[in-house]
């Protein structure tokens, strides 16, 4: 059972104090202009555990004409980025150290399991860091050829001043994918955390000042989409904005960028990533990749495998071994060291998880496993099956965001190929096979930017990452996010000179 006894204190740990509350510009913690606040909610209770500064148009002005500042005069691009690197090595070693506290903050306000932040999400916010603070002193252009007397080369410079807005599923490696490479670069920056989890982005931005980075070079806004995220996309002084969220939100980034000054725009958006499991995969293994495909962060991950496709050969075998382990999964406080599945970030997405379950029924599906809300407070939601799903329900076209399966069955290769690319996204897919020419044909076929073999949720730091079709565009991690494809934090000037 959860259990917070109002004293800041769970069975399983010590809530840390709550520090940092307001919003961080200029190298300093301010209220905002309007004097405005929201709450930040505990979804294992429901229970405010901070109020929170909420920044507003003229916040994110301020914001930005620091970051203008720190840009166009500020030491920050013009150091060498050997010196940016050891700043943000320094950077990494802070957060290193207030790892607990950190991974505390992220489950407190995102229901993220503590053990999960400890040690993983927040140990690979300083990796981030440190793999980006190694390319910060290797970014270079080219020297051109010509078909004329002309000698050529291109600089690579940083985009300037960059707008991040990042989503709540993952507030400390959304943080650094979209920090780590704009500091190595030399950018400055503005960061919107969701408003669902402001807690550690604040926490970073005073751990970033104390490692050396100059004032106005990283500002965090903290507040709501229509209204802080909005007057950043639309900002006429920000170079480029970098967003992951909703397909929704995307497209209206996208347009207030076309309407103001054609700001450069990255959009990493919604998934519904399908896993195709062939008649001669390992049955146990390939029912717990699926049951982990969506249960694993709750569902709140934008790669989630939300549509299951098994070959009819093992499709009864597998059914029976899914709901098993569906059945098994263990539910609970997020600091409970053994639990599974915390709860989901907010009431709104708790109620939108169920609604959908609704949905489901009442198109036809059958529940196989779950359907219900789990404990006695909290938004916990039971990890869930639909079986009897058609291709046109709204369960299988819509991303749910949650512990929602649909699981489905298929004859054929081409069938597969087929099914699964119908979906206006395309995040992320899967393939469970042995058979190499089966493996090549799928991933070659299906149109999406991560396709897994064997296995699912793999990730590198090296890897790109990042969508086709309705899923976005841009690519985050490796040195795509730095300086090698288009919608990059650098970009090429092209210096010419005659050759006499
Ligand atoms: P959302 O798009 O509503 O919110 C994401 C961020 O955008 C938040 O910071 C929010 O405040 C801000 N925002 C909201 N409205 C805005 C506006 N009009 N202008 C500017 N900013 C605005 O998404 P959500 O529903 O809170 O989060 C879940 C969604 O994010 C899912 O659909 C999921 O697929 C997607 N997501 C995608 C990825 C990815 O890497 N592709 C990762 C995580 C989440």
């Amino acid at each position: 059972e959860q259990q917070s006894n109002g004293s800041g204190e769970t069975k399983h740990f010590r809530i840390p104090e709550i520090k940092f509350t307001k919003l961080f510009i200029n190298g300093e913690f301010v209220d905002a202009i309007k004097g405005r606040t929201f709450d930040t909610v505990d979804p294992r209770t429901g229970e405010v555990t901070a109020i929170i500064a909420e920044g507003d148009m003229e916040d994110v002005d301020v914001a930005v004409q620091a970051a203008r500042t720190a840009f166009d005069h500020g030491q920050w691009p013009r150091m060498s980025g050997f010196q940016r690197g050891k700043i943000m090595h320094k950077f990494a070693d802070l957060i290193e150290q207030n790892t607990e506290e950190l991974a505390a903050l992220d489950c407190i306000d995102a229901g993220k399991l503590f053990m999960r932040g400890k040690l993983a999400d927040i140990p690979g916010g300083a990796r981030l860091l440190r793999y980006y603070a190694g390319a910060a002193d290797k970014i270079h252009g080219e020297v051109l050829k010509s078909t004329r007397s002309l000698h050529a080369y291109t600089l690579r410079e940083p985009i300037g001043v960059v707008g991040h807005i990042i989503p709540w599923n993952f507030p400390t490696s959304m943080f650094f994918m979209k920090v780590a490479p704009a500091l190595a670069a030399g950018c400055t920056m503005i960061v919107k955390p969701a408003e669902q989890t402001p807690l550690s982005a604040l926490f970073y931005a005073h751990l970033a000042k104390q490692a050396g980075v100059p004032d106005g070079v990283l500002n965090v806004v903290t507040g709501f989409g229509n209204t802080a995220g909005a007057a950043i996309s639309k900002h006429m002084d920000i170079d480029m904005v970098s967003f992951t969220g909703s397909t929704e939100v995307g497209r209206l980034i996208m347009q207030a960028a076309a309407l103001s000054n054609l700001k450069t725009v990255s959009l990493e958006l919604g998934g519904k990533s399908p896993l195709i499991i062939f008649d001669d995969a390992d049955v146990d293994k390939a029912a717990e990749l699926a049951l982990n495909g969506v249960v694993y962060n709750k569902g709140e991950v934008c790669v989630s495998s939300s549509r299951v496709y098994v070959q009819d050969g093992i499709y009864d075998e597998f059914e029976k071994k899914l709901v098993e382990k569906a059945k098994a999964w263990k539910l609970g406080d997020p600091f409970d060291p053994s639990t599974l599945q915390g709860p989901q970030v907010d009431k709104r997405q708790f109620e939108k998880i169920l609604s959908y379950i609704d949905i489901g029924m009442k198109e036809g599906a059958t529940l196989l496993t779950g359907g219900k809300p789990w404990g006695s407070k909290g938004y916990y939601v039971e990890p869930t099956v639909f079986v009897d799903v058609k291709e046109d329900m709204q369960i299988v076209r819509d991303e749910i965001f949650g512990p929602v399966m649909s699981l489905m069955k298929f004859k054929t290769i081409d069938e597969a190929i087929e099914r699964a690319n119908n979906s206006k996204y395309g995040l992320a897919a899967g393939i469970v096979t042995k058979d190499l020419n089966v493996a090549n044909r799928v991933s070659r076929s299906i149109r999406a930017g991560i396709i897994w073999v064997n296995c699912y949720f793999e990730f590198d730091i090296d890897f790109p990452y990042g969508g086709y079709k309705m899923s976005g565009f841009g690519r985050d991690l490796g040195l795509n996010a730095l300086h090698k494809s288009r919608d990059s934090l650098t970009r090429d000037k092209t210096k010419w000179a005659f050759d006499e």
